[in-house]
């Protein structure tokens, strides 16, 4: 059976092969008897697990030792309270708002600290990314946030800004949840990352938090322990239960993605490589066509997520109820933006591309 080539922008799809080994595993993980839900997160089963899970994306991700890589909960929103609550020391943070979720994340922040904006797209519908030599970071800044990939608008950084270069020493914090293991890091340039599971690594329920160990231990004293960086890093990750099941798909993700090749590459290289011809073969069908558009600038157009137009709003349902037909899922785009949006993580193969192209294609052709 081939299953139907799902375009959720999150909850997403997962590669076929973790959803086979889980459903494998699933009432007996490895001969333990157990089902890795009922495990201790104490025991050695689970403990042998979440060690893989995090030696492989460190491996995968090239992650130096001076950061530790943590196991939360609470999602990406949470992590716009826990960030502040963290790093700010109550102090003044500076915030490039480029789309809906760093507006988001500036909102929640203003709780806990004085939150300045810095450079804002806003005033152009969030179609570009202002240049970061034009960014006003203040010189007292704890830290500078980015969402590097804002999967809402499809806008993406395709490079990391460099706050030294523009004369901060700021460290600066990025939301790359929807982008996260899709193109390598420059840890060079960065302080913080944080990434809810549910778009490319893994279930919800799991938020990835990858941190300097220099900026840990600043946590304001009203910081619940549960979300204290410090705490959790010297707890591995182990505080609290952590989202145990979630930890182990995202593990065999990890594994799934060490296993990539394309054009002589393997892991993240090779999903860098197949995500720009994914995404170059989707662009170039709406930028080729009549029917479609996507009011991005093309130099900051999201390789993930991938909204577009019908010129014709009253042919939205139709293209809709078409692509289910075709077995293409979840391409209704967010309210905030409307028309449709293609969701292409690692996880979605050229194939179902190409199945979109064909299908936007015909579409168009039976509706000249
Ligand atoms: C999905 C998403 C989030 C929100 O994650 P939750 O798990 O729903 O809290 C945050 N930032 C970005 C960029 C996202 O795409």
């Amino acid at each position: 059976m081939i299953r139907p080539f799902n375009f959720s922008a999150g909850p997403a799809r997962l590669p076929e092969e973790v959803l086979r080994q889980a459903a494998a595993d699933m009432l007996d993980w490895n001969g333990s008897g157990m089902s890795v839900m009922e495990m201790s997160h104490r025991g050695k089963e689970f403990i042998s697990i979440y060690e893989n899970a995090q030696s492989d994306f460190r491996e995968l991700m090239s992650i130096p030792e001076d950061f530790k890589i943590l196991f939360m909960q609470g999602g990406g929103l949470a992590e716009n309270a826990i960030v502040p609550l963290n790093l700010s020391a109550g102090g003044s943070v500076d915030f490039v708002v480029t789309g809906s979720w760093s507006e988001k994340s500036h909102q929640e922040a203003r709780r806990y600290c004085d939150v300045r904006i810095a450079a804002s797209s806003r005033g152009g519908g969030f179609t570009s990314l202002p240049e970061p030599t034009s960014w006003e970071i203040g010189s007292d800044t704890r830290y500078v946030h980015v969402c590097t990939n804002e999967t809402i608008h499809g806008v993406e950084f395709h490079q990391l800004p460099d706050l030294k270069a523009l004369g901060s020493k700021a460290p600066l914090v990025i939301d790359f949840s929807s982008h996260v293991a899709s193109r390598p890091v420059d840890w060079s340039k960065v302080g913080l990352a944080f990434a809810g599971a549910q778009k490319n690594l893994g279930p919800a329920g799991l938020t990835l938090v990858v941190v300097r160990e220099e900026l840990l231990g600043h946590a304001l004293p009203a910081c619940p322990s549960a979300f204290d960086y410090q705490i959790v890093a010297d707890h591995h990750s182990m505080y609290n239960t952590p989202p145990t099941y979630a930890i182990y798909i995202a593990g065999l993700v990890f594994k799934w993605l060490k296993a990539q090749t394309e054009d002589q590459t393997t892991g993240i290289a090779a999903m860098e490589k197949r995500n720009v011809k994914k995404a170059q073969l989707l662009y170039d069908a709406i930028d080729n066509s009549q029917l479609y558009r996507n009011g991005v600038d093309r130099n900051c157009r999201s390789r993930m997520n991938v909204p577009f137009q019908l010129l014709d709003e009253s042919r939205n349902d139709a293209f809709l109820a078409g692509a289910k037909v075709r077995s293409l899922l979840q391409l209704k785009g967010h309210k905030s933006v409307g028309g449709m949006r293609a969701s292409i993580y690692n996880a979605m193969p050229v194939a179902g591309v190409q199945a979109l192209v064909d299908y936007m294609r015909e579409f168009e052709k039976e509706n000249a």
